[in-house]
């Protein structure tokens, strides 16, 4: 997994991907979405957003 830096759009604090937690770790069968909890707001930061099925 490659460590990265994302911004929240909300607060717009740029957080290290390594460093927050992966909203959507727990699915069990990924299917390739991205989406990280913003540290200092809690808001979800989608960098790809699930597939449509
Ligand atoms: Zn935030």
């Amino acid at each position: 997994m490659k460590n990265k830096t994302v911004i929240c759009p909300e607060c717009a604090q740029p957080s290290e991907t390594d460093d927050i937690i992966k909203s959507c770790g727990n699915c069990f069968a990924c299917v390739g979405c991205e989406i990280y909890i913003c540290p200092h707001c809690s808001t979800e930061i989608v960098i790809k957003a699930l597939p449509k099925q």
